[in-house]
């Protein structure tokens, strides 16, 4: 069957300025990390990424090492794009990332110069694109110097390879030194890739900030704690035995947590939402969160996920609520 976008996919979806650049961004994104993999039914990964692109989820977030096996993610996401989203490719924002382990040798992952060329290449070649809309520099590399890092990055946009550049799981001092160097080459950074939910909040001591100095936008992943702000995961926690609950560290998973998220999933019911549309709500209260890259392993989650954009925000009252149950 032919693909064809829903018409109103633009009514279902708010966009967000990515800091001070030109570009918006779907206040919902999708991840391809975990569940777009060779290993995964291929049918079921393209009903998520055209179900996605219906609700107005224009931003696809992908790495070189997404799968498994790694680098069959943006396998599957080529196949997509070339069987159905090929007419849309100006309505989409594709990123991919290099940083990671991805081949043998010195130069298989990391923050060289040589791995993060090649490593785009090899995206390209995977996606069949010929570029990409950002391209992040996946994780800081200690040893190579952030100039070399940089200036990768921003010869990824000067041949044309990529149009945006981004960084991922990097702390504030070194943010703050990779965007003045990448002022400096004339390629600005346009965002910042860092976990951020209710149960990790580390961006707020510095990050932000920064960000926001550097007019450069955020896009927080695992929003919802790799699924542990979801309905489903408090079902399973109370079904199974501890350990297998999404092979979590035993000491992660006690009975004092599944307490925090039975409160939470109330204050959720009391709102009319589902505990994983408050996750995506708080995350992206208060404008500090240009978008949400949300990770799913069936459309519904995606349809349920995406609604919680036009859902109401929170109050002080209930966000002062949520902050008593994750202290206490
Ligand atoms: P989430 O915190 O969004 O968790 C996603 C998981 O939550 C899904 O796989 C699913 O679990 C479950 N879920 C989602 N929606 C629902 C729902 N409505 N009801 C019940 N369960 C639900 O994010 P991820 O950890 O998957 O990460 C998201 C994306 O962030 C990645 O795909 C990637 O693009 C990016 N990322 C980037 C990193 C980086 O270093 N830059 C690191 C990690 C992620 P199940 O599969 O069990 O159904």
């Amino acid at each position: 069957m032919p693909y064809y976008a829903d018409d109103k996919r633009y009514e279902q979806m708010i966009y967000n300025r990515c800091g001070k650049s030109g570009i918006k961004l779907p206040a919902i994104s999708l991840g391809l990390w975990q569940n777009f993999g060779g290993d995964k039914p291929f049918e079921n990964s393209r009903a998520m990424i055209t179900t996605a692109f219906d609700l107005g989820i224009t931003h696809f977030d992908l790495a070189n090492n997404y799968g498994p096996p790694a680098g069959s993610a943006e396998e599957t996401f080529g196949q997509v794009m070339k069987k159905d989203l090929r007419p849309y490719r100006d309505e989409l924002l594709i990123t991919t990332k290099a940083g990671y382990y991805m081949w043998p040798g010195p130069y298989g992952e990391w923050g060289s110069r040589k791995n993060l060329l090649s490593s785009l290449d090899q995206s390209l070649m995977r996606m069949g694109l010929d570029y990409v809309d950002i391209f992040y520099h996946h994780r800081p590399d200690p040893d190579t110097p952030l100039e070399e890092s940089m200036g990768a990055l921003a010869q990824a946009v000067k041949a044309g390879k990529a149009l945006y550049v981004g960084l991922s799981n990097y702390g504030p001092e070194d943010t703050k030194r990779a965007a003045e160097i990448l002022k400096q080459l004339g390629t600005p950074l346009l965002v910042h890739q860092p976990n951020y939910s209710m149960l990790n909040r580390w961006i707020e001591q510095g990050l932000q900030e920064v960000l926001r100095e550097e007019g450069a936008g955020s896009v927080a992943f695992c929003p919802l704690g790799r699924g542990q702000l979801t309905n489903k995961y408090v079902r399973k926690l109370e079904e199974e035995s501890e350990s297998k609950a999404r092979s979590l560290k035993p000491e992660a998973v006690t009975a004092e947590r599944i307490g925090k998220f039975r409160k939470l999933e109330a204050i959720a019911e009391r709102r009319g939402q589902s505990l994983a549309q408050m996750a995506l709500t708080w995350a992206l209260r208060d404008g500090g969160v240009t978008s949400v890259i949300i990770g799913a392993s069936r459309v519904s989650q995606i349809e349920e996920n995406a609604a919680a954009v036009h859902q109401p925000p929170l109050t002080a009252e209930e966000l002062r609520e949520i902050d008593d149950v994750m202290r206490g």
